[in-house]
C-alpha cells in the first residue's frame, strides 16, 4: 500500500475471497428479498430463490429491478422486514420524477455507517478532525449518510446542511475545519462568497480536502475546484436506493472510484439490450445489493452511465473501479436528432478560464425549429472588460460546443452569480420547448 493501512481488512482482500464471499451473501440477499411481497411474488413466478444461485454468473438469471417496480409497489411492497423492524426511512430527491421509499433497520444504518467510515478514512479522515458536513439534512441521504459515517470514524461533525454560506466560511475558519462535504455546483458557487469575505482558503483555513458527490462533475470542474480550494476534491457516489452516499468513492489515486465489492455486485450493461458490454466499455451501472435487510435489491439499474476502469488501483486495494459517472441515461437530451449529455457541455465550459461557476442549458423553438442556448457566466474581470473580448469568448465557446455536440447553439454571457442556484442537485437543462 501507497498509503495509510486500510480501515477495513476487506479493502484488500484477494479477489478471489472477495468473489467468494459475494456469493455468500449474494444467496442471503435473494433470500432476504424473498420476505418481501414484491419479490416473494416474482421469484414465485419465475421460479427462482436463493438455490438458484450456485456461482455468481447465476445472478444474470434474475431480472432486473427498475425504479418503476419501486414505483408500481409504493411505499411498502420491497420492504423485507416487519415494519417495527424499521428504524429510519428516506426518500429519493425525485430528481427524474416520484421518488421513492427506502427503508433501514438499525444494523442497516449501522453497516452505512461503517462503509461511509471507510471511505472516509481512505482519504485520510482521523478521529478528532472537524468535519463540516455541507449537504441538504432530510430526506436526502448526502446528510445523514456521511453524518454517520464521519461520527462512527470519530471525527468531530458540524452539521451544516446547505446554504447559509457567510457561516459556512466562518465555521470553517474558527473550528478549522479539516475537511468538507459538499455538492460540485454548490462548491463553485462558494468560491464569489470566498471572495465576497475577502477569504484565501489556501491561507485562512486549515482544510484537507474535500468530498464532492450526489450530481455529475467532470474532471475539469474538479481540477478548477482543486486549484481554487487549494485542497483534493474527493469523488463520492452512491444513491438512496443502495442507502446513499458511500457506495464507491474514490482513493488518493483519484483514478476511478472504488465500488465496494464486500457490499454490492456491479454489472454494466448495454442499456437497450440488456447485455453486459465488453469489459472497460460503458455503460449503465446496475447495482446487487448483499448486505441490505430492510430493502434488499436484486440487479437495480440505476441509469447511470459509467465503465469498469480495467486495471488494478495503485491505492493496493482490489475493489473494482468505476470511471467518473458521466450522468443518468435519462439526462440525455435530444435535440434535432442528436444525443447530447449535460457533461458534454460542462466538459468544454469548464476547460476555459474565462467561463465563471455557473451555466444553464435552455431548449427551446424558434418557430418549427429546436434551438440550444447556453447561458455562461462569465468571470467579473472578463464581465467589468471590453466588449470586443466578450464577443471572441463567446465566439469561441460556440465553436467549442459545435465540435463537441455537433449541433451550434446560442451562446448568452451572463453576469457572475446572475444564474439561479438551487440549495441541492443543480438543474443544468431547462427544455421548454413543450411550451412554446
Ligand atoms: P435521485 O435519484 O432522485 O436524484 P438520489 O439522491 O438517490 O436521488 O441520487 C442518486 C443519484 O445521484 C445517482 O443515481 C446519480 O445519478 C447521482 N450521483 C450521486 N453521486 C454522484 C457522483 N459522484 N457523480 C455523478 N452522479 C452522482
Ligand atoms: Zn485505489
Amino acid at each position: 500500500m501507497s498509503h495509510a493501512a486500510p480501515y477495513d481488512p476487506i479493502e484488500t482482500a484477494s479477489p478471489e475471497s472477495l468473489r467468494a464471499l459475494q456469493l455468500e451473501r449474494l444467496r442471503w440477499s435473494v433470500a432476504q428479498a424473498a420476505q418481501s411481497q414484491h419479490y416473494a411474488r416474482l421469484f414465485a413466478d419465475l421460479g427462482l430463490g436463493p438455490e438458484s444461485v450456485r456461482s455468481l454468473d447465476d445472478l444474470r438469471r434474475f431480472p432486473l429491478t427498475t425504479k418503476q417496480d419501486l414505483r408500481d409497489n409504493y411505499p411498502f411492497g420491497p420492504l423485507a422486514v416487519p415494519r417495527d423492524k424499521v428504524v429510519r426511512m428516506h426518500h429519493s430527491s425525485g430528481t427524474t420524477g416520484m421518488a421513492t421509499a427506502v427503508f433501514h433497520t438499525m444494523g442497516d444504518v449501522d453497516r452505512w455507517a461503517a462503509l461511509v467510515a471507510r471511505c472516509l478514512h481512505m482519504v485520510g479522515l482521523r478521529p478528532g478532525d472537524v468535519f463540516q458536513n455541507m449537504m441538504t439534512y432530510g430526506l436526502f441521504t448526502g446528510g445523514l449518510g456521511l453524518h454517520y459515517g464521519a461520527e462512527k470514524l470519530g471525527a468531530l461533525v458540524i452539521p451544516m446542511g446547505a446554504g447559509n454560506s457567510h457561516r459556512q466560511i466562518e465555521f470553517m475558519r474558527i473550528f478549522e475545519t479539516a475537511a468538507v462535504h459538499i455538492i460540485p455546483s454548490y462548491a463553485l458557487a462558494l468560491l464569489g462568497t470566498f471572495e465576497e469575505m475577502g477569504v484565501d482558503p489556501k491561507r485562512d483555513l486549515r482544510l484537507r480536502f474535500a468530498v464532492g458527490g450526489a450530481e455529475p462533475y467532470t474532471e475539469g470542474t474538479r481540477q478548477r475546484l482543486q486549484g481554487m480550494w487549494g485542497v483534493p476534491f474527493y469523488n463520492c457516489y452512491g444513491l438512496s436506493e443502495m442507502c446513499g452516499p458511500g457506495v464507491a468513492f474514490e482513493c488518493p489515486e483519484q483514478q476511478g472510484i472504488h465500488i465496494w465489492e464486500d457490499s454490492y455486485i456491479a454489472e454494466i450493461l448495454d442499456p437497450e439490450s440488456g447485455e453486459p458490454v465488453a469489459e472497460g466499455d460503458e455503460g449503465e451501472l446496475v447495482l446487487t445489493s448483499l448486505t441490505r435487510e430492510a430493502m434488499p435489491l436484486i440487479r437495480y439499474r440505476t441509469r447511470d452511465v459509467t465503465s469498469f476502469v480495467t486495471e488494478p488501483c495503485a491505492c493496493g486495494r482490489t475493489h473494482r473501479r468505476l470511471t467518473r459517472i458521466h450522468g443518468r441515461t435519462d439526462d440525455m437530451f435530444i435535440l434535432r436528432g442528436v444525443n447530447i449529455f449535460p457533461m458534454q457541455i460542462e466538459r468544454v465550459l469548464m476547460s476555459m478560464p474565462e467561463v465563471g461557476h455557473n451555466y444553464l442549458i435552455v431548449l427551446d423553438r424558434d418557430g418549427y425549429s429546436e434551438r440550444l442556448t447556453v447561458k455562461v457566466e462569465v468571470t467579473p474581470d472578463l464581465f467589468r472588460g471590453e466588449v470586443d473580448e466578450l464577443l471572441r469568448l463567446q465566439e469561441r465557446i460556440a465553436h467549442a460546443l459545435r465540435d463537441e455536440i455537433l449541433v451550434r447553439p446560442g451562446v448568452e454571457l451572463v453576469e457572475p452569480g446572475s444564474i439561479p442556484r438551487r440549495e441541492g442537485k443543480a438543474v443544468r437543462v431547462v427544455d421548454e420547448r413543450e411550451k412554446t
